[in-house]
């Protein structure tokens, strides 16, 4: 008997700000906790040095670089240093 695992589909369930299962969203649509629901995301940069557009889809907030074309939120957050810590989910 085997059991299905499944992976990569979850949603961005955590504050970016401090990792807190998010209650809210702020004004960029952002799921976030109370604490940090006033705070917006600076502009992030990708991995390639250029700035990343914030996006959304039907699945949350993502980035679009005009180099590299989409970019997970997670992976831009990674980048730029937040604390998200289900990104080993990835
Ligand atoms: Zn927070
Ligand atoms: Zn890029």
């Amino acid at each position: 008997m085997f059991r299905k695992k499944i992976y990569g589909q979850s949603k961005t369930e955590e504050c970016p700000f401090c990792g807190k299962i998010p209650t809210t969203s702020n004004e960029q649509k952002i799921p976030t906790c109370q604490d940090h629901k006033d705070v917006l995301l600076e502009d992030l940069k990708c991995a390639c040095n250029d700035w990343l557009d914030l996006k959304e889809s039907k699945y949350g907030p993502f980035f679009v670089c005009m180099n590299c074309g989409p970019v997970s939120f997670k992976k831009a957050l990674d980048l730029n240093g937040y604390p998200l810590k289900s990104i080993l989910d990835l």
